[in-house]
């Protein structure tokens, strides 16, 4: 190779420069989910925190709420306590499944419709729409030298844009404490440091992510594309051109085109390009930048309505569908690849994993007992003989309400037992108390029994609480006599 070759050559580019994405606006099917679930989301999102629900006295009457402070996390009609963690651990599981059990029947339609990033970059692009017109205005104004109109026109947007950011932020933190509450302190500069910065880091990520970098999340940062591309397989139902049927595309009208066997159906009209919310264009086959949100399928089958031809040349399709229909044969329908084996084993485990922690949650005892032994010194022999053990037992009471209840000896035979508030004088096999709502009371418990027995006896200590809702629990401890030193 010559050296004025060398110099011919096109410099190498490792990233390829950002292309701007304006996408139309359109109606159809697809559009019109895509509105509900935004309504549906974004209604969930903003509303959840001021939802009152009535616990009593002496709990919080948030709906939902997770409650740092005090360490608890309140759903509803659900409770949960930092040692039920595995309550959490079992949603976030099921979660996990269900975008697997999802993403295996309907590719990545998580992305494509309840995806945050997703839901708000389309508010954000409606707001874009409202405020400087369609595609082809957007384009014109991107093109125009700055001035006092594109000024204008730009602050207005962005003001609405950052409103949206700051309500989006103000929401978050409403989850973790009481609502009303938190956004009377918050206006009158009377909230805590950390609840401003949430909110400014909130409201600039979703600012930032939603109104800029848009499809750039999706391609580039999210690694939900790359992990789905390994759960998709050819039954599958993914947005699809069916180039067998559109090629070969040629622009305008069939009957100005020529004979129909020459030509496919796409009359390289680039409508499902325009209104393509990351910029790509379908017909080039499945790429990471579909998020599958089939916005091209309604702008297709408005031009086949228009040129009289059937619709569906982007559609819905699975690999094994795409095979068949290119050989000419009858395809199953789609709905037919919802229900495989595959989606089904996903079904029933996330529904197993739900019906467990359901019945984990309907029957868990709402108290318990932990007991622990004194180590230093771990007996004291009494005057009369007989031999004195001290423990620190902790009674649970998850209920919004004090509870009275009864702890008492199993097993060790001739032994008494009182607390620090009793004496021995009064010690019996039992000992009654009331537990405060929603804490843990931890008690000084003293356990007498006969000096004479085994160096290191088992007993347990069990809980009993005397109202009606009852409950009841035990936990196995030692009691330790002289002989165990020798
Ligand atoms: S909208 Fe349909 S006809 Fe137009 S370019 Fe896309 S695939 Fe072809
Ligand atoms: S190609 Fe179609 S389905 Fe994929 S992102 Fe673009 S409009 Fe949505």
């Amino acid at each position: 190779m010559s050296a004025p070759d060398i110099l011919e050559d096109p410099p190498l580019q490792l990233y390829e420069k950002r292309k701007s994405v304006f996408p139309q606006k359109i109606d159809g099917t697809f559009r019109r989910l895509k509105w509900a679930i935004m309504a549906v989301t974004l209604t969930i999102y903003y509303v959840t925190p001021w939802i009152r629900w009535d616990r009593g006295p002496y709990a919080p009457d948030q709906a939902v709420l997770v409650d740092l402070a005090n360490r608890r996390f309140f759903m509803f009609g659900i409770e949960i306590w930092p040692h039920e963690f595995y309550y959490v651990v079992g949603l976030l599981v099921m979660a996990g499944i269900g975008l697997f059990l999802v993403t295996s029947a309907v590719g990545r339609a998580w992305c494509g419709y309840a995806c945050p990033q997703t839901v708000w970059t389309d508010l954000f692009q409606h707001i874009e729409r409202w405020v400087d017109g369609d595609r082809n205005a957007q384009i014109r104004l991107q093109k125009a030298p700055w001035g006092p109109a594109k000024i204008a026109r730009r602050l207005f947007k962005w003001s609405i844009w950052l409103v949206i950011a700051m309500a989006t932020g103000g929401a978050w933190i409403f989850y973790f404490a009481d609502a009303p509450t938190l956004a009377r302190d918050f206006v009158t500069g009377e909230a805590a440091p950390v609840a401003y910065g949430t909110v400014f880091v909130l409201t600039m990520t979703t600012f930032v992510l939603g109104g800029f970098m848009r499809e750039q999340v999706c391609i580039y940062m999210c690694p939900w594309p790359r992990i789905q591309s390994a759960m998709l397989d050819e039954k599958s139902l993914i947005v699809t051109y069916k180039d067998w049927r559109g090629e070969p595309r040629a622009k305008g009208l069939k009957k100005q085109r020529g004979p129909d066997e020459l030509w496919g159906d796409c009359i390289d009209c680039l409508q499902c390009v325009s209104v393509c919310p990351t910029g790509i264009d379908i017909r080039e086959g499945p790429q990471i930048g579909c998020i599958t949100c089939a916005l091209c399928i309604d702008a297709c089958d408005r031009v086949m309505d228009k040129i009289d031809r059937p619709r569906g040349l982007i559609d819905y399709t699975t690999l094994e569908q795409q095979q068949l229909e290119e050989q000419g044969k009858e395809a199953p329908p789609a709905w037919r690849y919802l229900v495989r084996p595959r989606t089904l084993i996903y079904l029933t485990l996330w529904a197993a994993i739900g019906l467990a922690m359901l019945f984990a949650v309907g029957t868990r005892s709402r108290i318990d007992i932990g007991a622990l032994q004194d180590r230093n010194p771990p007996y004291v022999q009494l005057a009369d003989g007989a031999v004195r053990n001290g423990y620190t037992v902790k009674l649970r009471n998850m209920q919004a309400r004090p509870r009275e209840m009864r702890v008492s000896l199993v097993g060790l035979e001739g032994g008494v037992l009182w607390t620090s508030e009793g004496s021995r004088e009064l010690a019996d096999r039992d000992v009654v108390t009331t537990v405060p709502a929603d804490s843990v009371q931890a008690l000084r418990v003293f356990v007498a029994a006969p000096g004479e027995g085994a160096e290191r006896e088992a007993f347990g200590l069990a809980v009993e609480a005397l109202d009606d809702e009852g409950g009841a629990d035990s936990d196995e401890i030692y009691f330790d006599r002289p002989e165990t030193r020798r």
